[in-house]
């Protein structure tokens, strides 16, 4: 009899809570990732780095644990199918694995441990992803908190080492399977092409995190840690990062915790999953979705320096400064008058670091649809963003050195007229409650 550990997006070996709980148990444990194909297969463009990323990181994992005597099982195929196939191979007597609050995985998680429990199969699940999930923080009325800092507050407030400390599975490594290395299906097998991007290193640079609020807000400097695509496959802990937190920096602290709210939003709030805005009233909006002008912002052709510096800089890296990802967002939402839900799509289609419930939490925040978001007449004006956060133009040059030419393109909207336009039109939707 064996045990499986099930991978998904919890890539490594240490500080991992279902891992640590599989080789706890009574039989030897086999981890297991599958990809997806009906995730994969939806993917137009096969030169994705995220594939990539997965890749590479499982290539890394196989490798450790070659080391200790053991490996990794990776399929490619329907999870579903995949499982039926792994009990025929198997006699398993367990799955472990970790909690995903994506409406898909939801339903996959379910219907794959309905299929393990009719064969009197264990299927066990754990908190790893996020300090709190589901109930554990809820306001006194015993309601979710919708609004950033009381959340936060709550946050801090409920912490204490139970919730931070490390699953020590490096004591059980022993209970791996023994086993030579399992064949890892090529990129090619499951038709993607390397992409020859750069990953940002996974150590966590402690002068970066110190200086962290200082420097945060000025996207020509790396003052941000860069782990989000390593948070987003879980290759870190955030437990390792909540420790880390706490004794460095209380501002990049928050970050982490804006991170557990999306995902808690996510978690209540389903209707989320299904294109529809956090607020319903929103939903009224009479967008423009002029495709032209879609397009152009696209390509970072817009006649703003600095959103056409940010999309660039996506295009060509799959990273977006974060304050720069606000005011490309907010350009297109406000000045465009371009659905949220277009610019989400090309975000999730582009970013490395690609997380549903940050990504649709930062939409709607710029949107003024979502929880806690900018309050709707709030409009970023991209110049006086620019004089604030990028001065010397030094981001901007970085990504769209043509800057300085006499004939950069005017600008494909003006500020007032555009700011003018989407007051109106959030307005009529607004008052027909
Ligand atoms: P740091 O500033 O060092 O922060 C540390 C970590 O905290 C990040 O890695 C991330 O995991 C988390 N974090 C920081 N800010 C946020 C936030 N506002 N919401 C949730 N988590 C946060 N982040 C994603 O991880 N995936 C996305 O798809 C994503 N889409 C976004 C879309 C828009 C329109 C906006 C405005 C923001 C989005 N963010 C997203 C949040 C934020 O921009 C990135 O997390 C951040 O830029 C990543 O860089 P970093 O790792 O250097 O972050």
């Amino acid at each position: 009899k064996v045990s499986i550990f099930w991978y998904r997006r919890d890539l490594r070996l240490e500080d991992n809570a279902g891992l640590y709980y599989a080789l706890k148990g009574t039989y030897p444990v086999i981890p297991v990732f599958i990809f997806d194909c009906q995730i994969l297969d939806k993917l137009d463009n096969k030169h994705d780095a995220r594939v990539e990323f997965i890749h590479k990181t499982l290539k890394n994992l196989r490798q450790q644990l070659a080391g200790i005597g053991s490996s990794i099982m990776v399929k490619y195929g329907n999870p579903i199918e995949v499982w039926r196939d792994l009990m025929k191979t198997f006699d398993i007597s367990e799955v472990y694995t970790n909690h995903d609050y994506e409406k898909y995985a939801i339903d996959r998680d379910r219907k794959v441990g309905e299929l393990l429990n009719a064969e009197g199969i264990g299927f066990y699940t754990y908190k790893d992803q996020v300090i709190f999930e589901k109930n554990e923080i809820l306001t006194g009325s015993k309601t979710p908190y919708t609004v950033f800092t009381p959340y936060s507050k709550k946050w801090k407030d409920q912490l204490n080492d139970f919730y931070i400390k490390s699953y020590p599975t490096e004591l059980y490594f022993n209970n791996f399977l023994k086993t030579e290395s399992l064949p890892l299906p090529s990129l090619k097998d499951m038709g993607f092409f390397e992409t020859g991007k750069n990953f940002p290193e996974k150590s966590i640079d402690e002068k970066t995190i110190e200086d962290y609020d200082k420097l945060r807000d000025i996207p020509s400097i790396d003052g941000t840690s860069r782990l989000s695509v390593h948070l987003r496959f879980g290759t870190v802990s955030i437990r390792k990062l909540v420790q880390k937190a706490l004794s460095l920096n209380q501002i990049w602290l928050n970050e982490l915790i804006w991170r557990d709210f999306y995902m808690n939003i996510l978690w209540h709030f389903p209707h989320i999953n299904n294109a529809k805005a956090f607020r319903k009233e929103y939903d009224e909006i009479v967008w423009r979705n002029n495709e032209t002008e879609f397009q152009a912002w696209c390509e970072g052709k817009t006649g703003y320096p600095i959103v056409d510096a940010g999309m660039r800089e996506l295009n060509e890296t799959g990273f977006m400064h974060n304050r720069v990802r606000m005011i490309t967002a907010s350009f297109l939402v406000k000045h465009l008058l371009i659905d949220w839900k277009w610019g989400e799509a090309y975000f999730a289609d582009k970013l490395l670091d690609y997380d549903f419930a940050a990504n649709n939490g930062g939409w709607q925040w710029a949107a003024g649809s979502g929880c806690d978001a900018a309050p709707y007449f709030r409009i970023f004006n991209p110049t006086a963003q620019t004089q604030r956060f990028d001065p010397e133009l030094k981001y901007i040059r970085r990504w769209v050195p043509e800057v300085s030419n006499f004939d950069y393109p005017e600008p494909i909207v003006e500020h007032t007229f555009a700011r003018e336009r989407v007051l109106k039109a959030y307005k009529k939707a607004l008052d027909r409650k």
